[in-house]
Formats: structure tokens, sequence, C-alpha cells
């Protein structure tokens, strides 16, 4: 069968980022993808109005069924919901030898909170930190970046993440929306391998982040190496976001990610 990606992420009902993003991006780039869902969004393309996690046990029983019967090469995680499903994902990476991409979700693109209310930051920081030496590639945003490292300069903080147990890290500056270009670089071993300009356009999208995450997993999945995944992936959603529906006439644009 094709590669098989398993992506932990939540639902969200817009169907721009999420799991549908995950699963578009999987299958527009060649591999299956199966989820298990970690949190039930309640959003559109302008907001979040809140979540609920899905309980542990169930995320859990969601992941063995999977694991034990598709032959998963990677799993790609996004949105977590509660600190107690990012432990449990934590004890599935040490318990399955499988390659790991890691989008550090902490807000949705209009800013709204994908983190529970319940947790304090720091927890939540803490307890994604523990996942980063079973991570292949780590693909967080500008902001993301900064809140995980309290490091304002995105090259260092990427180091941080590398010096924190990470394998590499893939920073994307399409968030710094003072600059004319999105400039993309990977940082391998703490090193700058790889570094990638592309103009910048001129909207704000909806599961950007969780396309270019899903398809460098599924390149990953593929036997791609992790430079020519992200290469294939940047160049793969600018088309994506070239070609992105819009809803409103402001707003986020869902990216057409079967264009
Ligand atoms: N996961 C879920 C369920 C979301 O709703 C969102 C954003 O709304 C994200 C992840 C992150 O989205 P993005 O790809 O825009 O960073």
């Amino acid at each position: 069968m094709r590669p098989v990606v398993l992506c932990f992420s939540g639902l969200d009902p817009s169907g721009g980022a999420g799991l549908q993003a995950d699963i578009e991006a999987i299958l527009a780039t060649g591999s299956h993808a199966s989820v298990a869902c970690t949190a039930i969004t309640v959003q559109d393309s302008q907001q979040v109005y809140g979540f609920t996690a899905t309980p542990t046990d169930l995320l859990l029983q969601q992941a063995q069924a999977v694991l034990q019967d598709l032959p998963v090469k990677v799993i790609k995680s996004g949105m977590l919901g509660s600190i107690s499903n990012i432990d449990q994902l934590q004890q599935i990476l040490s318990e399955n030898s499988l390659k790991f991409v890691l989008d550090p979700v902490l807000v949705a693109n209009s800013g709204g909170s994908l983190i529970p209310h319940s947790d304090l930051p720091a927890s939540i920081h803490k307890a994604i930190k523990q996942l980063l030496p079973y991570a292949d590639v780590v693909t967080p945003n500008s902001y993301e970046l900064k809140q995980l490292t309290n490091i304002e300069d995105l090259d260092e903080a990427a180091k941080q993440l590398c010096a924190w147990g990470a394998k590499a890290v893939y920073v994307k500056s399409a968030h710094q929306s003072n600059l004319k270009y999105v400039c993309n670089r990977l940082f391998e071993n703490g090193e700058l391998v790889y570094s990638h300009t592309l103009p910048r356009l001129n909207a704000e999208f909806h599961g950007s982040g969780c396309s270019l995450a899903s398809a460098i997993a599924s390149k990953l999945a593929q036997g791609f190496s992790l430079m020519d995944a992200c290469q294939f992936a940047e160049v793969w959603l600018q088309t994506c976001l070239k070609n992105a529906d819009a809803p409103h006439q402001t707003g986020q644009l869902i990216p057409n990610r079967l264009a």
C-alpha cells in the first residue's frame, strides 16, 4: 500500500486546518493518511470559539488500532489538546521506532489559542519540549519558536530546539509580515543546512502550517531525505496557497491542497 502517515491532530470543522488539512496534504502528495483525533475544535475560517480534548484513553485506543493494523512509517503531530495527550504521544513514540514530524501547534493562524486554558502555557511548553528528542524535524512558525524558547532571534531559537534534542528544525518565517519575502531555513544538529527565499503571498491562510508539516511527513514516509522532503513541501504548498479559496473578501483563505 502507499506509505502510511499517522497524524495526531484536531478536527477543525471549517476544513481549513487540523486533521482535514493533514489528510488532504498527505493524499495529494502520494501517501495514505490515518488519524488519531486529539481534539474537536469549534472554529470557522476566522476564529476559534473553543475545543474539547479527546480523552487520553480514547486517543490511545485510536492510535493502537492503527499501529497494530497499518504499516505506519511516520507519525506527524499537530494540535494535541492536553498535557495528558502529549504525555501519551511521548509514550507511543518511545515504544515505536518511527520517524516523527512535530508541528508544535499553540495557536491558530487566526490568533485563537489551541492549548487548554486550564493548563499554564509554561506547562504546555514543557510537555512539548519532552517530544523534541523523538523529532526527526520540528516545524514551528516564528510565534511558536519564540514561545517555546523565549528567544527572539529565530535562528538562535531553532538552534536551542536542536540543543534540547530535536534532530532538525525547519523554520518558517511566514508570520513575520514585516518581511517582503518568506525565508524558510532548515537546521540539522544545530547547523543551518538549507535556506530558501520565496515571495510573500499577500494573504492570511488557515491551515498552511498543518499542510506543510504533513507534506514533509508524507515525503519522509516515501523515503525522501529530510532536505528533499522540505524542498518538495514548500514548493507544493506555494501552489496550494496560490490556488486558495476565499470564503470572504477579507480574512483567511483556505489552501487548495488538491490544486
Ligand atoms: N490544528 C487545528 C485543529 C487547528 O484548528 C489549527 C488552526 O486553526 C492548527 C492545527 C494550526 O493551523 P495552521 O496550519 O494554520 O498553523
